[in-house]
């Protein structure tokens, strides 16, 4: 979520997922000892291929991402909390009458950060124990499963910030830690020309992180005219659930 943070890279460990396409390594550490898990695709002979990864924290719904997406068939993964789905039904309404375009997957139930202990995380507060993760990821797969009758794959902690010993741990859960490799808007921080670029600039088998609940900020701008410079560039979208 930002990338505030790209100092000194801790032990890379490449986790396959049964021949899946996306490895995931454990890339980036913050110096307070959390982890910020790197996926990316396979790279693969042929145009860029990206997954479009968007997070719904709490906030609202950014129709000018949303509508793009539907407008030009770009799929997306939206990392949903169910706090956002409370707080947005007609937001919720517009990703599950586009099925064809958003895959709804599991950011948490109150978008505690999968953290052990007291300190906070980007001033959120965190989630502090096992239990207390285990809830938040269950309560969000909860969420999604009652409105898609679909359990999410993927687990992306709020912050995308983890303690190290908890990955395994909500791996051994069945689900799928989602990290990203481009961060594109530094928490909905960053001004729309800035996110564009970074967009624009996608490697192939990147997972592009970004926001789309904040439209009332800059950023959510970028990211539509960011994905669909990339789209006229000829860069292929995958899902992550393709991927998988
Ligand atoms: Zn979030």
């Amino acid at each position: 979520m930002c990338d505030c943070c790209g100092g000194g890279s801790i032990s890379r460990r490449q986790f396959m997922y049964g021949g899946l396409a996306a490895p995931l390594a454990l890339g980036t550490a913050r110096k307070d000892g959390l982890v910020e898990p790197v996926l990316r695709l396979n790279p693969q002979p042929g145009p860029r291929r990206v997954a479009v990864t968007l997070d719904a924290c709490p906030g609202h719904f950014d129709p000018r991402i949303a509508n793009l997406l539907v407008e030009r068939s770009i799929p997306a993964t939206i990392f949903i909390t169910a706090v956002w789905m409370r707080m947005n039904p007609d937001g919720l309404s517009f990703f599950l009458k586009h099925r064809d375009v958003f895959t709804l997957e599991n950011h948490g139930a109150r978008h505690l950060p999968p953290v052990l202990g007291m300190q906070r995380v980007y001033g959120l507060e965190v989630a502090g124990s096992w239990p207390a993760i285990e809830a938040e990821i269950a309560g969000g797969a909860a969420a999604i499963y009652k409105v898609t009758g679909r359990h999410p794959v993927w687990y992306r902690g709020a912050a995308g910030l983890y303690t190290p010993s908890v990955v395994p741990r909500i791996e051994a859960l069945g689900a799928r830690v989602a990290g990203y490799s481009l961060v594109s808007d530094a928490g909905a921080s960053l001004p729309a020309e800035m996110v564009a670029a970074r967009i624009k600039a996608a490697q192939d088998g990147d997972v592009i992180e970004g926001h789309i609940n904040q439209p009332r900020r800059s950023s959510g701008a970028g990211i539509a005219a960011g994905l669909a410079a990339l789209q006229a560039s000829g860069a292929r979208f995958v899902r992550l659930d393709e991927a998988a």
